[in-house]
């Protein structure tokens, strides 16, 4: 992983994720979208771009990538499907494809995918399918897919048993992050996506989680230097991550901080509007500080210190803050064992020292595990 100017504008910061044959950059900067052309140029033939988008990111985005396109003589055709999780399924996936392959595609055609989380996952997975796989370039529009999804690989849809069952390793050519288009972007969402940016400095970066503490604001406000650094730090620690275990092996699991908790919260909401993810992941990783204080691992204080962050910027931090929402312990601690990180039927938890300390175990106490959910349940 390399960071540097690029040639082409100085307008943004280069980040190289190295996975050999499959390495990428991810452009970060403000207002990249309207050069999109030039950036996707080294990695566009003949056949043109399909660019895959919801209709609400469409309908703020879309034209000035469009413009772009047309500027430069590139041949473009667009799928958009609905806005929201329910495009990760197996039916908007089919329409997908058989809407692209009715147009005629190539080997060489290039997807890009204009969207958040959803559009990357769906875009990516039709990608990889698409005669047996195409090039991709992720165009992340929420701050969720630019520091997380959009970065490492994944890609998939949800199936009746489960979120993320299918799916394919299939690595993006080129990320843009373009930070100007966060501005649209409702605060609930931004906050969510900045959830798994404070987990990228509890899992191994103290510092960063003091800079959060001084520049949550900026970041979250305003399409300044500061958000611009979040991005580019967060997207240089899941691919420092990643390039270290890009089929999730080993060290990949540190992503997962909080995650085991917030999944089972998640799952007895529905994936749903009640609790988005990164609310989820807020809720779990002070959890996962919680207990790790009470096993004696991790500084008392710790916990209260992080909980105080998030709340500060208006991130839920308890489960009880959930409306209407009537915990049952049981249920949720049976959600975690049917989790996908159970293997060979025990749990691997992400576990901390303290902030920035984070480590992978399966000798969890169940009893302080059950304690520390209850106190965030009621
Ligand atoms: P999302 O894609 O549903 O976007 C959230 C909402 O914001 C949508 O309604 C969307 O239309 C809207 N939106 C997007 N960009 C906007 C913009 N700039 N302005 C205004 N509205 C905008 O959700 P998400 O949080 O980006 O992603 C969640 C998905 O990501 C989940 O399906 C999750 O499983 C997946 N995910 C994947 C990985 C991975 O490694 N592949 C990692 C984390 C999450
Ligand atoms: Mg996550």
């Amino acid at each position: 992983m390399s960071n540097q100017t690029s040639p082409l504008a100085a307008n943004h910061d280069v980040l190289r994720v190295e996975l050999g044959a499959r390495s990428y950059d991810i452009l970060v900067g403000s207002n990249l979208l309207a050069d999109t052309a030039s950036h996707i140029a080294p990695f566009v033939r003949k056949a043109g771009v399909v660019v895959i988008s919801d209709a609400t990111v469409a309908e703020r985005h879309l034209p000035v990538v469009l413009a772009s396109l047309d500027g430069a003589g590139i041949a473009h055709r667009e799928v958009i499907v609905p806005a929201g999780e329910k495009s990760k399924s197996f039916a908007v996936f089919e329409d997908v494809i058989e809407q692209i392959l009715a147009m005629g595609i190539e080997r060489s055609t290039l997807i890009m995918a204009l969207g958040g989380g959803v559009v990357g996952d769906l875009a990516g997975y039709v990608a990889a399918s698409l005669l047996r796989g195409l090039d991709f370039v992720q165009i992340p529009t929420t701050l969720l897919s630019q520091v997380d999804s959009s970065v490492g690989g994944k890609t998939g849809i949800n199936s009746k048993s489960g979120k993320n069952l299918v799916g394919a390793f299939h690595q993006p050519r080129l990320v843009l992050a373009d930070t100007a288009v966060l501005d649209t972007l409702p605060r609930r969402e931004m906050l969510a996506g900045y959830a798994e940016v404070v987990k990228y400095g509890l899992i191994d970066d103290p510092e960063f989680f003091d800079w959060l503490e001084q520049n949550a604001e900026a970041v979250l406000s305003n399409d300044g230097a500061e958000r611009r650094e979040a991005v580019m730090r967060s997207c240089a620690a899941k691919a420092r991550i990643v390039s270290q275990d890009e089929r999730e092996s080993g060290k990949r699991a540190l992503l997962n901080l909080g995650h085991t908790f917030g999944h089972a919260l998640e799952a007895e909401t529905g994936y749903g509007a009640k609790l988005l993810h990164g609310e989820a992941v807020a809720m779990g990783m002070v959890i996962a500080h919680d207990v790790c204080a009470a096993m004696g691992m991790a500084p008392a204080g710790e916990k209260e210190r992080i909980a105080s962050h998030l709340k500060s910027v208006g991130l839920p931090v308890c489960a009880s803050e959930v409306p209407g929402m009537h915990w049952d312990i049981d249920r949720l601690i049976g959600h975690m064992s049917r989790d996908k990180k159970v293997r060979d039927g025990e749990i691997t938890f992400v576990m901390t020292r303290g902030i920035g300390k984070a480590f992978t175990s399966k000798a969890m106490d169940i009893q302080k595990m059950r304690a520390a959910i209850t106190r965030s349940c009621h």
